[in-house]
């Protein structure tokens, strides 16, 4: 396809490389949970994989195979099944891929719902081991006869630890682990995992692929590396056809046909169209967190800024090496003369609030919220301090975004 080499050329003129229905432009809503066949042998054939076609909504639509196909091509993967969040695409991988006596190795620098997520696959007899993400030698220290997995982020939230993403590509591979990335801190235009060797690639699409804050949904992308026939825990009925997909293929059948988290034709219609403009919005994005981040580190009631795009941070040089841009979110600790509460109340653009890569810039004091069920020792563990205020940039001119911090600043100061 040579002339949609581009990203964002791939993404707008994805839908249309397949046929759609009247000429649209975009796949449209599928409002449908079953299809009817006029010839029931088409069914049969369909049912048993020997036909392309639509069963049951619970597996599959349309609108959302069309989603699926344009991750797919933004991660330059073979194949990517949709879910209904970012979690459920996480823990039905989980479920349909490990068995009782597994273990796998976890970065410790970790989204909070995906922490607590494992502490459950533990509780059922999956054991995980949380390991520093950022040294590939202690995630090499932790491999055991039973791993079978290793699952990190790419840059972690919210103090921005930059895993050894290459490192542990190649310690995967030596040791034929599955190596699972989730991608969504930085997305596909900013990184691919397959470049590091990452066997399946998750995003959140309710992140900065759908962009406006207004759909959940999740995906997982096969990349085709992975040899699926040393994988033991695959059933023979789903090792056939391409092998590439036997994995992928079992985490639709054992994990989204039967644990049920299936995303809505309407959410990813949503999705679809927010992820656009990916590009244009991070470009914009990064830009104004750079921009940010070196204003907020020149200020004397700032005691600390975490982003990879910044010299000071540990991982700098890597995040720098290997993604397009170091992201579009940070976090900073505030001087402790300075009042966490009287600063976030005193911002009027940014917006406290829980989510990232929304459109809207949006700050939380994250030991009192999302990580606040963890426990101060975790925290403590996960270097993150009382003060910690997360920020997800928009794409708000950067200027009202500098002067909103200034001006909450000043309102959190007067006597
Ligand atoms: C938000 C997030 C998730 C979960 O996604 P949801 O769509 O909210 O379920 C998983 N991983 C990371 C890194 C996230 O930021």
């Amino acid at each position: 396809m040579p002339l949609l080499d581009g990203f964002t050329t791939r993404i707008v003129h994805s839908d249309r490389l397949d046929p759609i229905e009247h000429g649209s432009l975009q796949k449209p809503i599928h409002a449908t949970v079953a299809y009817g066949y006029d010839d029931a042998r088409d069914l049969a054939a369909v049912f048993q994989g020997r036909q392309g076609g639509f069963t049951y909504g619970r597996q599959v639509n349309p609108t959302v195979e069309a989603l699926q196909t344009k991750i797919t091509r933004m991660e330059d993967g073979v194949a990517s099944v949709c879910f209904g969040t970012g979690m459920a695409a996480i823990g039905t991988m989980l479920f349909a891929l490990l068995r009782k006596g597994d273990h796998f190795i976890s970065s410790a620098y970790l989204f909070g719902n995906t922490n607590s997520l494992f502490m459950s696959f533990a509780a059922q007899g999956i054991d995980v081991s949380f390991v520093d993400a950022t040294d590939v030698d202690a995630v090499r220290a932790a491999i055991r006869p039973e791993t079978k997995l290793i699952f990190t982020e790419t840059i972690a939230n919210p103090v921005t630890q930059v895993a050894a993403l290459d490192a542990i590509g190649e310690l995967a591979a030596e040791k034929q682990l599955l190596y699972v990335v989730d991608n969504t801190m930085t997305s596909p235009y900013l990184f691919q995992p397959k470049s590091v060797g990452a066997s399946l690639v998750v995003n959140s699409l309710t992140k900065y692929i759908g962009g406006h804050g207004n759909a959940l949904g999740g995906a997982i992308t096969e990349t085709g590396l992975f040899d699926w026939a040393g994988f033991s825990n695959l059933y023979d009925i789903y090792k056939q056809g391409d092998p590439r997909k036997w994995g992928i293929t079992q985490i639709k059948k054992k994990g989204l046909r039967d644990f049920g988290a299936a995303l809505g034709p309407e959410a990813a219609h949503h999705i679809a169209v927010g992820a656009e403009t990916l590009a244009l919005r991070l470009e914009r994005q990064c830009a104004s967190a750079a921009r940010l981040t070196a204003f907020l580190r020149a200020q004397p009631w700032v005691n600390a800024v975490y982003y990879p795009g910044l010299t000071s941070h540990p991982q700098h040089s890597r995040a720098m090496r290997l993604f397009r841009h170091p992201g579009a979110l940070f976090s900073f600790e505030l001087a402790h003369q300075v009042d966490l509460w009287r600063f976030l109340n005193g911002l009027r653009v940014v917006i406290k609030s829980s989510n990232l890569g929304d459109n809207r810039t949006l700050a939380i004091p994250v030991a009192h919220t999302i990580y606040h069920e963890m426990g101060a020792q975790r925290r403590a563990s996960m270097g993150i301090d009382d003060s910690l205020i997360r920020i997800s940039v928009g794409i708000e001119d950067a200027d009202d975004l500098e002067r909103d911090f200034e001006a909450a600043y000043a309102a959190a100061s007067e006597q």
